[in-house]
């Protein structure tokens, strides 16, 4: 498994940042986590669009605005027959009009699935697990696990599903954690989204080996995350993009760029 981030920033993309997303490949399957403002900028087309499995988290803009982008591109590299398969959209089916609205698209080649809590399926080798967040509308964490290999994706949530994220990611070799705020931001203790001393907490007892923020302010500089969760977790990088990853040797790759 290679992990590729396409985008580490909300709610807005910049140049050269992008809004959440993480593409993941192995040998020829494909997966992308998210598909926030500017992330499909950095897929490689049409390749990419060959066997790739989209899954959104949560139908906020900040994690579906490129949906519209790729369901484009697939219907145009479909009519000039550069892709055979249709891309394959896991979604949650709430908020209804956004849901449907994804599913009305003329323009497309793709195929679509509603994900819940129980939803468990395999793409390739990975097996995909969900864990409900706490956020205003309905969130999921991913859990991809390839052989003895795991990545976890909390995407957004309230520190009230603490406890439920530590459970989720367990052991797992990353996890990839939002980290919206930061404690000199002066928010309540519980709000829709963590700090990046919360998300320090979620990996320290999740046992995880490494952690990757996202979902910083624009207007921040990163290094402020990454010292903030670094006084409770040591293992832990910024989201860049276009950084890759190869899963097999994460702790090597982390240690020596935390
Ligand atoms: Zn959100
Ligand atoms: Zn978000």
């Amino acid at each position: 498994m290679k992990l590729t981030i396409l985008g580490s920033q909300s709610p807005y993309n910049t140049t050269g940042h992008n809004c959440p997303g993480f593409f993941i490949q192995d040998n020829q399957t494909r997966l992308m986590l998210d598909c926030g403002s500017g992330s499909h900028s950095l897929l490689n087309y049409p390749n990419d669009l060959q066997n790739l499995s989209i899954i959104l988290t949560h139908l906020h803009r900040d994690h579906y605005n490129d949906i519209y982008n790729l369901q484009y591109s697939s219907f145009v590299f479909h009519n000039q027959k550069r892709i055979e398969k249709p891309i394959n959209i896991f979604l949650p089916s709430t908020p209804a009009k956004i849901y449907e609205d994804i599913l009305s698209e003329q323009n497309s080649f793709a195929k679509y699935q509603i994900i819940d809590e129980n939803s468990s399926f395999k793409i390739g080798n990975m097996n995909i697990s969900f864990c409900p967040t706490d956020h205003p509308v309905e969130t999921y964490s991913i859990k991809v696990q390839n052989g003895n290999r795991t990545i976890v994706y909390t995407s957004d949530s309230s520190f009230s599903a603490k406890n439920r994220l530590v459970e989720f990611a367990k052991g797992a070799d990353l996890l990839i954690c939002e980290s919206s705020l930061l404690k000199e931001h002066g928010f309540p203790e519980i709000n829709s989204h963590l700090t990046s001393e919360q998300a320090g907490i979620i990996a320290k007892e999740a046992g995880v080996k490494g952690l990757i923020l996202n979902h910083f302010w624009p207007e921040e500089p990163v290094q402020k995350y990454v010292d903030e969760a670094k006084k409770v977790f040591q293992n832990v990088i910024p989201a860049i993009e276009g950084l890759t990853i190869n899963i097999p040797s994460i702790e090597k790759e982390l240690d020596e760029r935390s």
